[in-house]
């Protein structure tokens, strides 16, 4: 074998990009999808995300979907959930975080079912109370939660600096995560939309370094274990979540191409949540990225 070939395909196996999928049918549908996204990691939510509650999984779900995933080649640790969006683990209202917290135990005991290593977390809103309170009750939920984990990791993930949110910038995301105990039960999700409208920028080699950079100084890059890979609606700085195709918006094609050779220089799998629409669907994004690569 060439050299060239060999280095190619040596820089292949240490690829693993997919996407979000939905569980729409049965939740071993998510593989299906996966598979014909040419994924080879991808995210789920394991039940709706718009509501409080979950009907549970059955035997069978969960057998259909460890064995498809099986089937699939797929690496099971580049697979991951999401938690649903309601659940607010910075809530100053007794009953709603509590709600929560208890959401987020079950979500870990359904990952642990499916046999999902990573669940990804949003940080919450302090609703307008105060970042120090909202943060002690992160904190308190992330660790209650933390101690009956099992073997799945929470990844908190960097928000866009929404107001009233907490974990935009590395700084803080870094002191929360320093506060979790037990350390081992917890990772990070760098989300490059989140991470370029709370104004870091990635539109270049040069700048992707630096952000990265920043982030190893506050938070550690051996500690991300998932990359939501998505471009900005919007400008640097501007704190709207709005997700938007690789190489489109913001960020740019540079940007993005420089953060997907970083992710797969890391071995760390990266995931798109981009949008649908007329002029790109998920096939096409997931192309692109392994074109980025
Ligand atoms: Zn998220
Ligand atoms: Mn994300
Ligand atoms: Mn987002």
């Amino acid at each position: 074998m060439n050299a060239g070939l060999n280095y190619v395909l040596k820089k292949m196996l240490h690829m693993q990009i997919g996407c979000h999928v939905s569980i729409s049918g049965s939740i071993d549908k998510a593989v299906d999808n996966a598979v014909e996204r040419k994924c080879s990691a991808f995210q789920i939510f394991t039940r709706n995300p718009r509501g409080w509650n979950a009907k549970e999984l059955t035997k069978e779900d969960i057998a259909n979907f460890k064995s498809k995933l099986k089937e699939s080649k797929i690496d099971r640790l580049a697979t991951c959930a999401h938690m649903p969006y309601l659940p607010n683990l910075a809530s100053p209202k007794v009953d709603g975080f509590e709600k929560s917290v208890k959401t987020l135990i079950d979500e870990i005991e359904r990952c642990v079912q499916l046999g999902i290593p990573y669940l990804v977390t949003h940080l919450g809103s302090h609703l307008g109370t105060g970042e120090e309170g909202g943060i002690k009750r992160l904190v308190e939920g992330l660790s209650r939660a933390g101690k009956t984990s099992k073997d799945v990791m929470i990844l908190l993930e960097n928000t866009a600096g929404q107001k009233n949110s907490v974990g935009s910038n590395f700084k803080q995301l870094g002191e929360i995560f320093n506060k979790l105990k037990p350390a081992k039960k917890f990772g990070i999700c760098f989300d490059t939309c989140h991470a370029f409208v709370s104004g870091y920028d990635l539109r270049s080699k040069e700048k992707v370094k630096e952000t990265f950079e920043e982030f190893e100084k506050y938070v550690g890059i051996k500690n991300l274990k998932i990359l939501h890979l998505n471009d900005a609606r919007g400008e640097i700085g501007c704190n709207l979540d709005r997700h938007y195709h690789l190489g489109l918006g913001g960020i740019g094609e540079k940007g993005i191409s420089a953060v997907v050779k970083f992710a797969n220089k890391e071995k760390i799998p990266i995931i798109l949540e981009t949008p649908i629409d007329k002029d790109r669907d998920d096939f096409e994004n997931v192309r692109k990225a392994k074109e980025f690569a």
